[in-house]
């Protein structure tokens, strides 16, 4: 038996309380412990059970199976922190109790689960109401009918919070909350109800109110929480996205309600951050879509990553025109999905958390690649994309150094561009890792710069090499009226010279562009106009052209 079951911390704890019932499970044998509280209360085998996820599944309430689903699927995946729901589990009497389940995962040094260890708690009668903001709890929201009565419900989703608890703190994060709460309930009319629904989401039930009402309402929640003072003279501006959906026209029962709000405020965040949304058929599909596309991944990923392949796209030196290097972009046809394009399948891979693994494989193949084309073309400077959940990941930097010394990689060739450097909620953190990478010679690009509101603010916490100018600066900075992309352009370029960065300017589509950038002073270029992203053979073509000339 492991030892994670036999230490006396496990015996204190669960002697404890006797409601609170606490469990560990070893995920390699998927054997779990239970505290003799939970056996006794919840009718339980044993204390050891074999596929305790499957067994305690069957003791939860058909309704709110998917709530507990998902939480534990996010947190595997990487995507949640922790395991925090509540649900209705069914106790040795066959009743139905209300508990509060939460858990966390500790990982071995592959990153894989190798514990998880959590308590619930029963909660009945006991949390009406938020402590927090003294809204009421979705506990509450079982006292509804959605068949018999009509209405709007919207799940409203603060914007960065998470940020601004990373910036300012916790106890700024809880004044954010009571302050947001306080506004939005202030524009409720009367009748309305407003729920916490969790974290940073509150559930609104509009009783009888037409969609144009609901427009008006979120347009002036908008307005309130443009700027919002705190206790200590700060004021933070925070927008909000929404998802809308009508009952009982689109959903009759609190299960199919809450389903389509976060689908709707899912889509919201993602695709028109900052507006309310209501559900309609097109979300619905996308939701489908975005399933699909998951199980499609898991299964290629499983499969070796079969489906994956890296495309190449060249960089070019001003005036030359000779290949100084590529960067490597990830193409991917699934078994049963042909037709997804990288930015659509990049975001469900992060969505889940495929994407630390895909990600390493294509760390992997690019350092590969780079090796492999030395001895016929020389040292290319060959980049990959890296967005900053992947940084975040314990075992990057100890994966990357690994890479390089396996395949014998000199790293001042491989340039590792951050990605939408706006999700940037720790900087310290990622500059101190920039700096250790940097010191064993990798170099570190700032992907699309001058579109990232944050850019300029992570130039100043973050040591790069490279700046990669945005090419929706310099795809049309030929056309009549653009003058002032090229104001932009050569600015940003005289500021990396003078903050001694090299620069990389994306988007040259065509000749002139080519010509017009030529005169700047920028280190590389990339873009149509020199190559599409290419397949292997294509880009080896390529070098080899341009050998001959
Ligand atoms: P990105 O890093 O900004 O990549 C450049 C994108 O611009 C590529 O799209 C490329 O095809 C496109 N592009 C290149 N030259 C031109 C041009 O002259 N005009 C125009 N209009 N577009 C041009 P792609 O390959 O669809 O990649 C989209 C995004 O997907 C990338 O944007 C990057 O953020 C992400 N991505 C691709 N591969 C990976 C990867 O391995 N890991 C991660 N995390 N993200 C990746
Ligand atoms: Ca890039």
């Amino acid at each position: 038996m492991s030892d994670i079951f036999n230490n006396e911390l496990f015996e204190a704890f669960a002697a404890a309380s006797d409601n609170v019932y606490i469990y560990v499970c070893e995920m390699k044998t998927d054997i779990s412990r239970w505290s003799k509280a939970s056996v006794e209360y919840f009718g339980l085998e044993g204390e050891y059970l074999k596929n305790a996820a499957n067994v305690w599944a069957e003791h939860i309430h058909p309704d709110d199976l998917s709530i507990y689903t998902e939480d534990i699927d996010a947190v595997f995946a990487g995507t949640k922190r922790s395991h925090d729901c509540q649900y209705r589990a069914r106790n040795a009497l066959g009743e139905y109790v209300w508990v509060e389940c939460k858990g966390s995962v500790i990982r071995d040094a592959e990153g894989n689960p190798k514990i998880f260890a959590g308590l619930m708690t029963r909660i009945d009668g006991q949390s009406k109401y938020d402590s927090l903001t003294g809204l009421l709890t979705t506990l509450e929201l079982h006292h509804f009918d959605f068949s018999a009565q009509s209405g709007i419900a919207l799940l409203i989703g603060m914007d960065g919070f998470r940020k601004v608890v990373s910036n300012y703190g916790y106890n700024v994060g809880d004044e954010l909350l009571i302050e947001f709460s306080r506004r939005v309930k202030d524009l409720c009319a009367s009748g309305w109800k407003l729920f916490r629904f969790s974290g940073d989401e509150f559930l609104l039930l509009a009783f009888h109110a037409q969609e144009q009402q609901i427009v008006d309402f979120y347009r002036k929640v908008c307005h309130e929480i443009d700027a919002i003072e705190l206790k200590n003279g700060k004021k933070i501006g925070i927008s909000a996205s929404a998802g809308g959906v009508l009952f009982p026209k689109d959903a009759d029962s609190r299960e199919e309600l809450i389903n389509k709000l976060e689908h709707s405020l899912e889509y919201a965040k993602n695709s028109k951050r900052g507006d309310l949304v209501f559900f309609s058929e097109e979300i619905a599909k996308k939701h489908e879509r975005g399933l699909a596309l998951r199980e499609d991944l898991k299964q290629c990923i499983k499969n070796n990553f079969q489906g994956f392949e890296l495309y190449f796209q060249p960089f070019v030196s001003p005036g030359t025109d000779i290949i100084a290097g590529c960067e490597c972009l990830l193409r991917w046809k699934g078994e049963q999905i042909q037709d997804s394009y990288p930015m659509e399948f990049i975001k469900v891979l992060e969505d889940y958390g495929g994407i630390q693994e895909v990600g390493y494989w294509v760390m992997e193949q690019s350092m590969k690649q780079q090796v492999a084309w030395r001895s016929t073309y020389g040292e290319l400077k060959v980049s990959f994309n890296v967005s900053y959940q992947q940084f975040m990941d314990d075992t990057f930097e100890e994966r990357l150094v690994s890479y390089a010394e396996q395949y014998g990689v000199n790293p001042s060739y491989i340039i590792i561009e951050l990605t939408e450097s706006c999700q940037v909620d720790n900087p310290g953190e990622l500059s101190a890792l920039f700096d250790r990478l940097r010191s064993r010679g990798f170099r570190i690009a700032l992907d699309d710069f001058g579109t990232a509101y944050a850019s300029l603010e992570m130039l100043k916490c973050l040591h790069v090499d490279y700046i990669k100018v945005e090419h929706s600066f310099v795809r049309e900075l030929s056309e009549p009226g653009h003058d002032i992309d090229y104001v932009i352009i050569d600015n940003l370029l005289e500021m990396c010279k003078r903050l001694g960065y090299d620069s990389i300017v994306e988007g040259v589509e065509n000749r002139k562009v080519a010509d017009i950038v030529g005169k700047m002073d920028a280190t590389l270029l990339q873009g149509y106009y020199y190559s599409r992203p290419v397949c292997r053979e294509e880009f080896e073509k390529l070098l080899d052209s341009g050998r001959n000339e």
